[in-house]
């Protein structure tokens, strides 16, 4: 029997501390009860599950499987399942709180929850992911609900994973729940726009923050750390927006090409090489931790967290950080990016075109009925455009960089519902 082991962090920041360094900060702007801090600061419930799989070699491992609700207050929780080796406790924990954060910018009724896996899908059959991914919802079917807790697709999972979680709830539960989880494909009530949603909410958010900076899309460069879901949607529709991206980057490396990448080309280079870009012909090849040192107007970390570190922050020549992944900016680094004073549009409002197009797929869902792709996408730009204004006005207000704005905007919000609600 297999065991996987956790992945060692190494140098890398506890994503729980980071997260919490910027939630005391704003804490301390707003004021906020020590009573409120001491209850957001621990989530609501954790649960570990051991999933044993039989593998197609006949073999048994066991997965270790994380289900983190941070908080349940504004709603139902929602957040996605990530598969990643990577995967463990204090960043299932800290990407949770993340989301109660995010829903709470975009004002969406949810609560904050994430959810992980420790594998490498990449390495797994189809079947053997299908197997994980059923065994991983019966063991969580009692916290997992359309009015208690939704998950939907994050780092190494899609609307393939969301499919087979959506049928085993509903195998459980004895009629087709759809409403249990947002990411799903089209035919089972997927919404239109889910997919490049959160590359859809990056670019309405890059194109605002470019307009306070006065940086003309037409004139300006990119960078894009990532071409996964996010990563290639973010830079496609920067690129059809009139930005230049000048590199990309994935797991292989990062590719350069000053004249502007064709995103198409390489997506569809991608498609045909086993998802990697390696080999890219239409751009020079760097070592891909240069794609954050690149000379750009705007750099959009869409990969992972903690790439952005005091250790090579100085480096950094874009004026405007967008940030499509989730926590990519170590909190060390936080101070130095604003000393330089680059404008941040912070994970928790840039990256949330995702889950307000998962709402809008849970709330279609409830109705039993389908929205064009014009209002899911009228709506959702919207929504991020409200934010951005309200977290950009917030940043003036306060005199503050937009990501502590972000969190005044989110921990005030569920701070006051915890005052109403009381009961404790
Ligand atoms: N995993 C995505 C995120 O981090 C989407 C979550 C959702 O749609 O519920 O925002």
């Amino acid at each position: 029997m297999g065991y996987i082991e956790p992945a060692p962090l190494k140098d890398r920041e506890n994503p729980f501390e980071a997260m919490m360094s910027r939630f005391k900060i704003a804490s301390e702007y707003l004021g906020l009860d020590e009573e409120i801090y001491n209850v957001l600061k621990n989530p609501t419930k954790q649960v570990i599950v051991s999933l044993p799989i039989t593998m197609d070699d006949g073999s048994i491992r066991v997965f270790e499987g994380y289900r983190v609700i941070h908080s349940n207050i504004l709603g139902p929780s929602k957040g996605g399942i990530r598969f990643d080796m990577g995967v463990n406790l204090d960043e299932v924990k800290a990407l949770a709180a993340w989301m109660t954060w995010k829903c709470a910018v975009v004002d969406i009724p949810y609560g904050g929850a994430k959810g992980g896996i420790r594998c490498n899908p990449r390495e797994m059959s189809s079947g053997e992911i299908e197997r994980l991914m059923r065994s991983y919802t019966t063991a969580l079917v009692e916290i997992f609900g359309p009015d208690r807790d939704i998950p939907a697709p994050d780092m190494g999972t899609g609307p393939r994973e969301m499919a087979w979680l959506m049928d085993s709830y509903s195998r459980a539960n004895g009629m087709t729940v759809n409403a249990v989880v947002t990411g799903k494909p089209l035919v089972l009530g997927g919404s239109l726009g889910r997919t490049e949603a959160t590359g859809r909410g990056v670019m309405v958010s890059a194109l605002a923050a470019m307009e306070k900076l006065k940086i003309n899309p037409y004139r300006a460069t990119c960078a894009v750390q990532g071409f996964g879901n996010v990563g290639y949607w973010a830079a496609r529709l920067l690129s059809e927006r009139g930005v230049k991206v000048i590199a990309i980057s994935d797991l292989s490396g990062a590719y350069y090409n000053e004249k502007g990448i064709d995103i198409e080309a390489a997506v569809q280079y991608r498609d045909n090489h086993n998802g990697s870009l390696d080999g890219f012909p239409m751009a020079d090849k760097i070592p891909g931790e240069e794609i954050l040192h690149v000379k750009v107007d705007v750099l959009v970390p869409a990969a992972t967290e903690d790439v952005i570190t005091a250790q090579n922050v100085d480096k950094i020549q874009a004026k405007l950080i967008v940030e499509g992944a989730n926590g990519p900016t170590s909190s060390k680094a936080d101070k130095i990016i604003a000393d330089k004073g680059i404008m941040v549009v912070p994970d928790i409002l840039a990256n949330a075109g995702g889950v307000t197009v998962s709402y809008f797929e849970w709330v279609q869902n409830r109705l039993g009925y389908k929205w064009t792709e014009e209002r899911v996408n009228r709506r959702s730009d919207r929504i991020m455009k409200d934010a951005f204004n309200k977290v950009y006005n917030t940043s003036v207000e306060y005199n503050v960089p937009m990501r502590i704005a972000a969190y005044i905007v989110a921990i005030d919000k569920v701070a006051k519902t915890y005052k109403y609600r009381g009961g404790f």
